[in-house]
């Protein structure tokens, strides 16, 4: 057999329940637009009762999604935005097209989450936001957050749940600790319509502009419920909204929620099962997921001893048609992060974890085979 037909995928998209037939019945219904259709309204609906939030506004994608949080902020010269450097560009970046420099914080080693103690530290007059990631779907330090957040009442709280949606902390919803929170349903993410996104509102007072902004700066929102009687452009904004055709594709994965964050679940558990007892005489550290905290099962990631151990594995993995790629350079080293931040950073934690770090293979059609294929694998080839 060829190697190209048992090769197993780092994620790969799969098909749950009724995304065929409800992408066709979106195209049929002939409100394929971005707003106003069924199949938005659905999951809008879904998002907002899930996180009892106030309202839910379907995006493009987490980027515009990011997007737009950061024009909800009303961002002026001079103000920052505090971000950890352990993450996709788009936590920072969507800011700073506001305008914002990005004041890079540092991670913990365990959650790879934005250390609270560095954010603490970096807190000035110019903050406006802290963006809190929730690394592989486990929260962060959500309590040590709220701690130095209390102190700096004017300081808003953003989720970038890109990867944790259903994840939990003390029982609580990911996604409801921020004055506002984001998701992603691109094609690597556990819900996927192929590129997608979401913001959850959790604050009544962002539900009119945001509904402005997202429709391309026109009032067509209070128009539509009544409001006012012309519908006209009010304010700044953007083509932000998602085409019911890909909302019909994540209705079928969010109704499979259930089923989908089992199978997750499973694969993770398998591989912790297989790699736990090599784990110490091996020299590499699997991930932890708190007592007091549900994770999203977004990736199963290794941390292994060194640079050149990492990148030696990762070399064998794919040459046995495996891919178990690395991801995040820094943002506070790259050259975007240093052109943007508004002062130097020193993060230790982010640099030593992005040199070591491999995410395995974790998607819903991976089988128990492949499993055992790529963690059989893993411990033959791990130097
Ligand atoms: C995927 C991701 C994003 C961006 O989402 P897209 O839908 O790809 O634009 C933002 N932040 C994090 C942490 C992500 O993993």
């Amino acid at each position: 057999m060829a190697v190209a037909d048992d090769f197993i995928r780092f994620s790969c998209p799969a098909v749950e329940g009724g995304e065929l037939d409800y992408i066709q019945q979106a195209i049929a219904d002939g409100r394929t637009g971005a707003t106003g259709g069924p199949f938005g309204k659905k999951v809008a609906s879904l998002l907002t009762a899930s996180h009892s939030a106030e309202d839910s506004l379907l995006t493009t994608s987490g980027s515009t999604a990011l997007e737009l949080t950061a024009m909800l902020l009303d961002l002026r010269p001079g103000d920052t935005v505090i971000v950890p450097s352990y993450t996709f560009v788009t936590s920072a970046l969507a800011y700073v097209r506001e305008g914002a420099r990005i004041l890079f914080a540092d991670i913990e080693p365990v959650t790879l989450g934005i250390d609270a103690g560095h954010v603490a530290e970096l807190m000035d007059d110019s903050v406006r936001a802290v963006v809190a990631v929730h690394y592989a779907g486990v929260a962060c330090d959500l309590a040590g957050l709220q701690e130095v957040l209390a102190d700096h009442p004017g300081v808003d709280l953003i989720e970038d749940n890109a990867h944790g949606l259903f994840g939990t902390y003390r029982g609580r919803l990911l996604g409801t600790f921020g004055r506002l929170s984001t998701l992603s349903f691109g094609e690597p993410k556990n819900f996927t319509c192929g590129e997608g996104g979401a913001v959850i509102l959790n604050e009544a007072r962002d539900i009119d502009r945001a509904h402005t902004l997202h429709d391309k700066g026109t009032n067509r929102r209070a128009f539509t419920v009544g409001e006012v009687d012309k519908y006209t452009w009010v304010d700044r904004g953007s083509a932000f909204g998602l085409s019911d055709v890909l909302a019909a594709y994540l209705y079928g994965q969010l109704e499979a929620r259930d089923a989908i964050m089992k199978k997750r679940r499973d694969v993770y558990e398998r591989y912790a099962e297989l790699l736990a007892p090599h784990a110490a005489e091996r020299g590499f550290t699997l991930p932890t997921i708190p007592a007091d905290r549900e994770s999203g099962y977004h990736l199963f990631h290794v941390l292994v001893a060194d640079r050149a151990t990492r990148d030696a594995t990762i070399g064998a993995l794919r040459a046995a048609g495996i891919s178990a790629p690395f991801h995040f350079v820094p943002l506070h080293s790259s050259p975007g992060g240093r052109r943007f931040a508004a002062a130097p950073a020193e993060c230790p934690v982010a640099e030593d974890v992005a040199g070591r770090l491999i995410r395995l293979p974790l998607h819903n059609g991976i089988t128990d085979e492949q499993i055992r294929r790529v963690a059989d694998t893993f411990l033959s080839v791990i130097p």
